[in-house]
């Protein structure tokens, strides 16, 4: 996303481009696949932003919700997770939580059309988004 666009969207939400808030942005797009915390998000950005306040990082990252630009995502972990979200997919992508190790992988594709055609048809509902996740042993951890 380039600055002129992510501008155009906040200031189509009332709000101004600040320099935290592009950095912020900044280390979501370099950390894209690792879905990070508040709190991990935070000591990235309090490295070139010192002043920046948890209170802050935790207001922008509500505002990208808000403005469908980032996913949270709940691992069972305790704390809210983020990721941006990519324009080109409709519905969000799913999540592969491995219990041994903790570690999240992702799966590309809907791969769930056939399903929601189902739930459309039989539940007369208009599937817009889910939120999927399955929990295994990833490769590593079973060798
Ligand atoms: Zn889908
Ligand atoms: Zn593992
Ligand atoms: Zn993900």
């Amino acid at each position: 996303m380039n600055t002129n666009a992510f501008k155009d969207m906040l200031k189509n939400k009332g709000y101004k481009l600040t320099t935290q808030r592009r950095g912020i942005l900044d280390i979501l797009i370099d950390n894209s696949g690792n879905h990070l915390s508040t709190e991990e998000i935070y000591d990235f950005v309090k490295v070139p932003y010192p002043e920046i306040g948890l209170a802050t990082v935790y207001r922008t990252l509500q505002l990208f919700e808000e403005m469908e630009l980032v996913d949270r995502l709940n691992f069972d972990d305790g704390c809210s997770r983020y990721e941006l979200r990519s324009p080109d997919q409709l519905h969000h992508h799913h999540h592969l939580l491995c219990q041994s190790c903790n570690k999240v992988f992702e799966v590309d594709n809907d791969l769930l059309s056939e399903v929601e055609k189902d739930i459309e048809k039989k539940y007369n509902f208009k599937v817009l988004d889910h939120n999927v996740m399955f929990y295994g042993k990833c490769q590593k951890c079973r060798e």
